[in-house]
Order: structure tokens, then C-alpha cells, then sequence
């Protein structure tokens, strides 16, 4: 499936939001979005006054990319969340945030969502003791998602359990530092979600 291979700054740019998609950097002073937050090319820094369809794309794009879902993923997601009872924006969000590449993002065992997706491709968890290599699984209350026995040894898994004691995850999310697991308590709820997007926006280009 064809993927964005460029710089991820520049995507951070482009919405003129922190995106945090590499990790630790994100944090620092040597962000993108820190140093000089404006869109990418020639005329990025121009004071461009956004239309309606402007504002309501750049949101789509902002959620999509935020969380590494390609268009198509993104519009089934829509569509299911439109089907549901309830406000359907809230619904798109709180349905994406279960996805079990985020969950590992949450839980604090992934510095950004791209390297997530990559643990649960390489099949470094076990959802309810079952080896997962889908990051599109979605979650359900009550799931348990731990790091396999295999991945446990390794550099990289001593790096990663070594900042999950600095984190914090949200509460929907129960997770045990030393065993490298987490349980899905509750379902997200929409101000579980602390990333800045207007998902209006987002209902309202799909719905035109
Ligand atoms: Fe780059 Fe991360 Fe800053 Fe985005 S948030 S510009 S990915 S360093």
C-alpha cells in the first residue's frame, strides 16, 4: 500500500500543527513547527486567507495524517461512523483512537505513530494472548494488549520500557509498566482526545 515517504516536518508544515510524528524530537527546540511554522515552498509564508473547503480539506488531512491513514482507510471510517448513533464527528475520532496501532502509541510503548504501526507489523504484541500484525484492529472494552515474549530481550524493547515510566497514558487505558501491557478500561470518549482538530469541518467535507 503506497505510504508518504517524505520528510514528516514537512506534513507538520503543511497543517501548522505539530503532528508529532518522530518522537522525541517533537519535544525539542529542533521542531520544525518551533522554528519556523510556516507551510512548506516557495510562497508557505504568505498570508493566504483560508475558504471553507480550504479549512475543511486541511482538518481532514490534519486527522489522517496525525494518526498515518490513508484516504480510502480514512472515508470507510467515515462512513462507519456515520452509520452510528451519536454525534458522527465524535464518532470518527473516538472509532480511529481505538485502532490498535494507536493503542500502542497511547499506552506509551511507541514514540510516534508510524513506529507503532511498525511494532504491530513486525508482530511484537499479543492482543488477548493472540500474536496481531493488523494495525487497523479496533479495540474493544475489556481487550488486553501486551509485548510478546520475543521482543521483551531486545535493545529496543529496554528503550522503549524505559520511557513508558515517564508517561502518561489516558484513562480508558490501564497500563502496566512492568508487565508492558494495557487494558482497554472504557472506550475512548471524544475529550480523551487531546489533539487539537475540528472534526466538524472534517463531517462537513465529506457530507457536501
Ligand atoms: Fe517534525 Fe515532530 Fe515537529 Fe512535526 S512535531 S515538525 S514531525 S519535529
Amino acid at each position: 500500500m503506497a505510504r508518504y515517504t517524505g520528510p514528516a516536518c514537512k506534513l507538520c508544515r503543511r497543517e501548522g500543527v505539530k503532528l508529532y510524528l518522530k518522537g522525541e524530537r517533537c519535544m525539542t527546540g529542533k521542531c520544525a513547527i518551533e522554528r519556523r511554522n510556516t507551510a512548506p515552498g516557495q510562497h508557505g509564508a504568505g498570508n493566504k486567507k483560508m475558504r471553507e473547503y480550504g479549512r475543511q480539506l486541511r482538518e481532514k488531512q490534519k486527522a489522517k495524517r496525525y494518526y498515518g491513514i490513508l484516504e480510502k482507510q480514512f472515508l470507510n471510517y467515515f462512513k462507519e461512523a456515520d452509520r452510528k448513533e451519536g454525534i458522527t464527528g465524535e464518532n470518527l475520532l473516538t472509532l480511529i483512537e481505538r485502532r490498535l496501532d494507536n493503542v500502542v502509541y497511547r499506552m506509551g510503548m511507541a514514540e510516534s505513530h508510524k513506529e507503532a504501526r511498525q511494532l504491530v507489523l513486525h508482530e511484537h504484541f499479543e492482543l488477548n494472548g493472540k500474536k496481531v500484525n493488523i494495525p487497523s484492529i479496533i479495540v474493544k472494552a475489556g481487550d488486553v494488549l501486551a509485548v510478546r515474549e520475543n521482543f521483551r530481550d531486545s535493545a529496543k524493547c529496554k528503550e522503549l520500557a524505559e520511557a513508558l515510566k515517564d508517561k502518561t497514558a489516558p484513562k480508558w487505558l490501564e497500563v502496566n509498566k512492568d508487565a508492558l501491557s494495557a487494558k482497554v478500561v472504557a472506550l475512548p470518549a471524544r475529550e480523551d482526545i487531546d489533539f487539537e482538530i475540528e472534526e466538524q469541518l472534517i463531517v462537513e467535507l465529506y457530507s457536501k
